[in-house]
């Protein structure tokens, strides 16, 4: 009899799993549960979807169910939301309109994501207010852009100060949250016209990045005439009295506006695991080992919903990244079918573009984190030329490297730069490092590729390296 691998959540770790399963063991029985319609989807486009620079969903999707159950032979049954799993029967049950299917597995995989987190505050639910972490968000706010540039209410000059310097300016629109999707939403708005005021808590933007990132992107936004409010945080979505949001409220202000966005960051889905008696770790994810099993023997859990292991300091940590999932997945596909892969570390690598400028971080950056991880560390942010001095175009990449003072050790960069000048493609020679766990002595001696188009002879991150060493020599 062959066995059957039951996955719960049918995106990046999921269809990873799944794939990987088949493509290894062509007689499995592979069943996937999604409670969705979509599966396989970049949600990682949804902000490029909003903006109108990507036409339609369907683009953003990898494979479609027909090609999974068609051409990789893959049980994929959408529409069914598992609510219970049985170890002790090895089973899990589904609903899918009202009826329940109970089905057995061999081999369980928990990829079940995570959700948007909303701030418990007066006013989310208020008409004009949205998050964006699945599809169905995505489609929401773009009928919503589509039908405010449409309205000529909206299309009244003047209608706050960034206004006044913005053609056919539709809006005000609030986004709470600096984080990574508050970012991009801002650029997707703002780019339709709308006058974005940008609310966060704390007074940086991108508070995993180093300062002088934060502090560049935020200018950047500026620039871009988003209102970026700084140590401002929300208190209240204010109602117009007919349900619908008027108004976002702080400590300090009651900026108007006619809709507002809240990107306030994620939470593992971890109730189904729960309820089984599946162990959470410190982070609250699903606790997994380096084969992504978990505490019930022969369930697995990977992606958004797991934590992970640093590559820096060792520890269990929460890095809700597509990269991770795909890769975690596909590790427990190919650990299914007879052949034990771990899925690897993380090094909380991460990228974002903001209009015209780009920024990469990787590693330990926070003081407090690499201290409470029994490290010292140091830090220097430089300045240098993205290209050769002499070629045309090119601009400034500021990098930070952060080391610990008594090995030298690299523990994280943080690196910005205007878009197309590299900062993002320049922060995969430090997780080179950390992956190594190399010291800014081994970095400076990187042979990283030189061209007069790309870089300076010493790129902007071996002249970090250098600054650094040089501090710690
Ligand atoms: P998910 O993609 O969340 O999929 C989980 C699936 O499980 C869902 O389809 C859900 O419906 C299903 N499910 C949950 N519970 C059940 C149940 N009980 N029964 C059946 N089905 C269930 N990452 C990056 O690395 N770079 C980026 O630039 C980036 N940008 C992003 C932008 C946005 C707007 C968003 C929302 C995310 C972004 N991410 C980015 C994060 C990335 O999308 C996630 O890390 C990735 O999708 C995680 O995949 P996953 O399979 O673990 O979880």
């Amino acid at each position: 009899m062959t066995d059957t691998f039951v996955i719960v959540g049918g995106d990046a770790a999921g269809m990873a799993a799944a794939s990987k399963a088949r493509r290894e063991d062509s007689d499995l029985e592979i069943v996937v549960f999604e409670k969705g319609e979509w599966v396989s989807y970049g949600a990682c486009g949804l902000p490029y979807y909003v903006k109108g620079e990507i036409q339609s969903l369907e683009a953003l999707v990898s494979v479609t169910p027909e090609e999974f159950r068609e051409e990789r032979d893959i049980d994929l049954r959408t529409g069914h939301e598992v609510v219970a799993i049985d170890p002790d029967d090895r089973t899990v049950t589904a609903v899918r309109d009202g009826d329940e299917v109970v089905q057995s597995y061999d081999h369980l995989l928990l990829a079940t994501g995570a959700e948007s987190i909303v701030p418990p505050i007066d006013g989310v639910d208020l008409e004009g207010v949205y998050t964006l972490g699945s599809m169905s968000d995505g489609k929401e706010l773009r009928e919503y852009v589509a039908r405010a540039r449409d309205s000529e209410d909206l299309q009244q000059a003047d209608r706050g100060p960034a206004c006044r310097y913005l053609e056919d300016c539709t809006g005000p629109v609030g986004v709470v949250g600096g984080g990574y999707i508050g970012i991009e939403m801002a650029e997707a708005l703002a780019a339709n016209g709308f006058e974005v005021h940008l609310f966060q808590r704390s007074d940086r933007v991108l508070t995993g990045f180093s300062e002088a990132t934060s502090e560049a992107v935020a200018d950047h936004l500026r620039d871009r005439e988003v209102v970026v409010h700084l140590g401002s945080e929300v208190r209240e979505l204010a109602d117009d009295g007919d349900g619908t949001v008027e108004a976002v409220v702080t400590a300090a202000d009651r900026v108007p506006v006619e809709a507002a966005l809240i990107g306030t960051g994620v939470r593992p889905r971890t109730g189904l695991a729960e309820d089984a008696g599946i162990e959470l770790g410190p982070t609250g994810a699903i606790a997994a080992d380096a084969y992504r099993e978990t505490n019930v023997p022969d369930v697995y859990a990977a992606g958004d919903c797991a934590e992970a292991t640093h590559v820096v300091t060792g520890e269990s940590t929460y890095v809700p990244l597509a990269l991770t999932a795909n890769r975690h997945g596909r590790a427990v596909g190919q650990t299914v079918t007879g052949t034990p892969t771990e899925g690897g570390g993380v090094a909380g690598t991460a990228a974002v573009k903001a209009f015209d400028v780009e920024a990469a971080r990787t590693g330990i950056l926070d003081r407090d984190e690499a201290r409470e991880a029994g490290f010292d560390p140091v830090s220097e942010t430089i300045t240098a030329k993205s290209r050769a001095g002499y070629y045309p175009d090119g601009g400034d990449v500021t990098v930070t490297l952060t080391a610990d003072r008594d090995s030298g050790r690299v523990l994280g960069a943080s690196l910005v730069s205007e878009y197309g000048e590299g900062a993002v493609h320049r922060s995969h020679a430090v997780v080179g490092a950390l992956e190594a766990s190399a010291t800014v002595f081994e970095l400076e001696n990187y042979d990283l590729a030189y061209a007069p188009p790309f870089n300076t002879t010493w790129d902007p991150v071996l002249v970090a390296a250098k600054v650094l060493g040089g501090e710690l020599r």
